[in-house]
């Protein structure tokens, strides 16, 4: 691992794509973080591919998550994102539009921010499965900073609820295998086929 020194609060960042190269923008958003001079990816999730949430109908999403460590502000990293997404064309109104990238930081440690443009851990997040299956591939032992509860605990809450659709993608990970040190998404906290029409797919 490169820049920032290990052993920082670790910050997990959830991804998505619904539009175009869905699987290329989520693998050129990784790529961009491990390039940044004050980011380190200590590990990324597998990919999945879920149901658009939402009134209106759009195309499936391939979602994701990736553990980093920084010493940026909370703040700075969200100005990182926002300029990753812009580069990958998405368009500034687009919230809740169909989206080439979507790069949102769900927890950051143990802090809680409720900014105007920051709010840590990410708003709805503890009811999203396409949120929640990927961070637990990561991240199943870490704690929410305002309930304690496990991201495990959470996350077979929702498995347990049920809701829109979320399989594993089987097209491809966000980076070549073996890349990261110690990356082994870990699947077997996936709850695979746990949700209705829970197959893996392999549609780019
Ligand atoms: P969403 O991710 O909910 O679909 P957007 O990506 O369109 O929505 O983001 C809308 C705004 O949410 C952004 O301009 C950003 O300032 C704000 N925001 C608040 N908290 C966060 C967070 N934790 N991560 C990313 N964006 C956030
Ligand atoms: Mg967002």
């Amino acid at each position: 691992m490169t820049g920032p020194a290990a052993g920082m609060a670790p910050v997990f960042l959830g991804l998505g794509s619904n539009q175009g190269d869905r699987l290329g923008h989520l693998r050129s958003a990784v790529a961009a973080l491990v390039a940044h001079p004050r980011v380190s990816v200590t590990a990324c999730s597998g990919i999945w591919e879920t149901e658009h949430v939402g009134p209106d109908v759009q195309d499936p999403y391939l979602n994701a998550c990736v553990a980093v460590a920084t010493d940026l502000a909370p703040l700075e990293l969200l100005d990182v994102l926002k300029d990753l997404e812009a580069r990958a064309g998405r368009q500034p109104e687009g919230h809740r539009r169909p989206r080439p990238i979507d790069l949102d930081i769900l927890l950051f440690g143990d802090l809680v921010v409720a900014e105007g443009r920051l709010v840590i851990p990410h708003r709805e997040w503890r009811e999203r499965a396409f949120v929640l299956e990927p961070l637990a591939e990561i991240a199943a032992g870490a704690t929410c900073p305002d309930s304690g509860e496990t991201i495990a605990a959470i996350c077979a809450k929702i498995r347990r609820k049920g809701g829109p659709w979320v399989r594993p993608f089987a097209g491809g990970g966000l980076v070549d295998e073996g890349f990261l040190p110690g990356q082994e998404p870990g699947r077997e906290q996936g709850g695979r086929g746990c949700y209705p029409g829970a197959t893996s797919s392999s549609k780019a």
